[in-house]
Parts: structure tokens; C-alpha cells; sequence
């Protein structure tokens, strides 16, 4: 890895800034006051170029730049973007206007503020594919299934038996989002480690993949809960994903394959509910039956030396045909649970949506019945606890 070549940074960051027929669709104009932001940005050198696009409700920024990760240059300019995009839905009356945006004024960083960001600095290889995924609907931990496979199940990427330079294997970084803090683990060596952790995607997020033999980065996405953040239900935490492709990383095909299988994810109706994940093309990246099933956009480029050269549709394809039809019949099983789990999702998760006010007034109506003695440990919930404030 050379030092004397420029280093280019990809940023994907996105919010829901409000959008068409309640979470339906992001409203074009808006699109356009984002791009307005970002061609000034591209006029000034902030950045090198640009793509503004959509998956459902989110307002997608995908930016390149020679600034780094976390640059508060580069932050000011998409948190300005989606400031004057969200100034659009409100003169329109489109839905939830400025919904993601917590905070009043920006400080130095997007996180934490209410968008999402995935970001990742790389020394260009000759040609650089990389694919930016895009869901709608779910949570960031709805990457943690298909990455594994993509980075360490063999069954779904051929390379990593085949393939010298992937044979090595890749190193795992997950956030537990809860806490806090994060653990790097390497597969193949501690695959089940990996696994017993990413099980659980509402709390361990793999955040980035490293290629083991020299720590080239592979794979990044976005972490932030927005409800953990805003501690309360603003909405879905709709994560997004860049992954590098080809000579040295996994074949498109492999990266794609991995979502050949729509597991179920957590988000949905009113983030409060599982259902499948459905790679879709991004005409049909709009979310509608039950305000789902969540979505995903997969768009491919080319980078050269900071420009982005495409995008192709890559869900665009009738090999997904089969995946979207297991998809809507997983929806159509799993929709006639109604408010039953597990379609609804668990009491953890059921703390930050707004189930909590409508048990809020049971609370009192509950009487005390020793009908035994309960001996293991308590479970724990919050949904029906006095101590709730
Ligand atoms: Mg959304």
C-alpha cells in the first residue's frame, strides 16, 4: 500500500427528511435541493463527486472526496444538504419533514445527530467496483447475515477457497450498540465467536470487514439507532453498506448471492415488526404492502481517481425474481400473525416504539396473584414496569 498515491474516501450518508404519501417515497424535489448542496460542494473542491438518490423514504447522499473519514468538512455539506431538502418537504407538506434531523445546528459530525453514515478511505486499486447497499424499512444489523456469508461462508463465496488472495480470510469489527464498544474477530478462526455475537443484529452490528493478510478495509456500514440515540421511536434506523468487489475481494456475483436469500429482518410497519429483506430495483425501491416489506438497493460503481463512474441497477435483474417472490410469500405467512410475535417484535425492542403509552395505562389495572414462587432469573422487560419515566 503506498502512501505517495491519493487516498479517496466514499461517503453514503442519508436521512429521512420527510417523504411522499406518509413512508412511501422520497418527493424528486427534495432530491434536487440535495443536489443543488452537493454540485456547490463539488464547485468549491469539497468534494470530487456525487450521486443523490433514494431507497423508500431515505435521501441518499454518495459522495467522494480526499478529506477522510468523519471529515467535518464533508459532514457540513451533507447535514446542510439534507437541512435544505427537508425545507422542501415542509413548503410541500410532505411527511415527517426534517424527521431524522435531531439536532438544531450541526457540530462537527453527522453521527449522533439523526442521518446515518458509512464511510471508508482506500488507496484506489487500477479499477475499483464497490457496491453501495441501501435498506429501507430495517435496521443496520440486517447486514450482519449476508456480510458473514459474503466474508466467511465458502458455501455462498467460492473465492475464499479458490481464491489465494481471500484463502486468508477476513477480520470482523462488531459494535455492540448498546454498550458502546466494539471486538475485532477473524474468521475462519472464530467463525462461531462471530456467530453467537451477530445473532442478535438489534445489538451486535458488524461495522467493518478487513481483508486478514494486510488490513485492507473491505466493507463498512452504518451503526447509528436512531431511537437509541433519540431515545424514543423516530422512525427505523435504515442502515447503509459499502462493499469493495473483485481482485483481492469477493466477486460482484459473491456479494450479491448473499442476498439471493431474504432473511428476516427487524423494521417494517412502524419499526415494530419482522419480515423479509427484498433486494428490488430502484423503481421499485418504494415501500407500500404494510409499508414493506423492507427494501433494498444495491447500485454499483466504478471509482476512478475520486469519480464515480456509473451506477448499474444491480437488483435490476430477473435472477432476483425468485428471492422477491419468496419474499412476498414470506410476507404474506408472517402477516397473518397480526400483532402477534414474532411478527411484532420482542419487549426490548418494543421499548422505544409506542407501545410503552398505550401498557402505560394498564399498569394500575394489574393485581397481585402469588399463584407460585418464581425462582430463575427475572425476565427482563421494561414494558410493564412503575419504573418507566
Ligand atoms: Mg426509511
Amino acid at each position: 500500500m503506498s502512501q505517495e498515491r491519493p487516498r479517496t474516501t466514499i461517503s453514503v450518508i442519508k436521512a429521512d427528511i420527510g417523504s411522499l404519501a406518509g413512508h412511501h417515497v422520497v418527493h424528486p424535489d427534495t432530491m434536487a435541493a440535495a443536489a443543488k448542496v452537493l454540485a456547490e460542494a463539488k464547485s468549491k473542491g469539497i468534494i470530487i463527486d456525487y450521486y443523490v438518490t433514494h431507497v423508500g423514504d431515505d435521501l441518499e447522499l454518495i459522495m467522494t472526496h480526499r478529506k477522510g473519514v468523519d471529515s467535518p468538512e464533508v459532514h457540513e455539506v451533507a447535514w446542510n444538504a439534507f437541512q435544505e431538502a427537508a425545507k422542501v418537504a415542509r413548503e410541500l407538506g410532505l411527511y415527517a419533514a426534517g424527521q431524522d434531523l435531531l439536532a438544531e445546528a450541526f457540530s462537527g459530525n453527522v453521527r449522533g445527530l439523526g442521518p446515518s453514515a458509512a464511510e471508508m478511505e482506500i488507496v484506489e486499486r487500477p479499477s475499483e467496483p464497490i457496491i453501495v447497499f441501501m435498506a429501507d424499512k430495517t435496521e443496520p444489523g440486517a447486514f450482519n447475515l449476508p456480510l458473514f456469508r459474503v466474508f466467511a461462508d465458502p458455501f455462498n463465496t467460492a473465492g475464499l477457497v479458490i481464491d489465494p488472495k481471500l484463502h486468508g480470510g477476513f477480520k470482523f469489527e462488531i459494535y455492540d450498540v448498546i454498550e458502546g464498544r466494539y471486538v475485532v474477530l477473524n474468521a475462519p478462526e472464530e467463525m462461531y465467536d462471530i456467530l453467537a455475537l451477530i445473532g442478535t443484529p438489534g445489538r451486535f452490528v458488524i461495522r467493518r470487514i478487513f481483508r486478514k493478510s494486510d488490513d485492507e478495509i473491505a466493507a463498512v456500514v452504518s451503526v447509528e439507532r436512531l431511537n437509541l440515540i433519540a431515545g424514543r421511536y423516530v422512525g427505523k434506523d435504515d442502515p447503509v453498506a459499502i462493499v469493495r468487489a473483485q481482485a483481492g475481494f469477493p466477486a460482484v456475483g459473491e456479494i450479491l448471492e448473499a442476498f439471493a436469500f431474504p432473511h428476516m429482518v427487524a423494521g417494517w410497519m412502524r419499526g415494530s415488526h419482522f419480515g423479509p429483506l427484498m433486494p428490488v430495483s430502484q423503481r421499485h425501491a418504494r415501500c407500500t404492502r404494510f409499508d414493506g416489506p423492507p427494501r433494498l438497493v444495491a447500485l454499483g460503481f466504478q471509482v476512478k481517481n475520486g469519480r464515480l463512474i456509473g451506477p448499474s441497477d444491480l437488483f435490476d435483474d430477473p435472477a432476483f425474481d425468485e428471492t422477491r417472490r419468496l419474499a412476498q410469500l414470506i410476507a404474506d405467512y408472517i402477516r397473518r400473525h397480526g400483532p402477534f410475535m414474532p411478527h411484532r417484535l420482542g419487549p426490548e425492542e418494543m421499548e422505544y416504539t409506542t407501545l410503552p403509552e398505550v401498557l402505560e395505562k394498564l399498569k394500575n389495572r394489574f393485581k397481585e396473584a402469588k399463584l407460585y414462587e418464581v425462582k430463575g432469573p427475572k425476565v427482563k422487560t421494561e414494558l410493564l414496569s412503575s419504573s418507566r419515566g
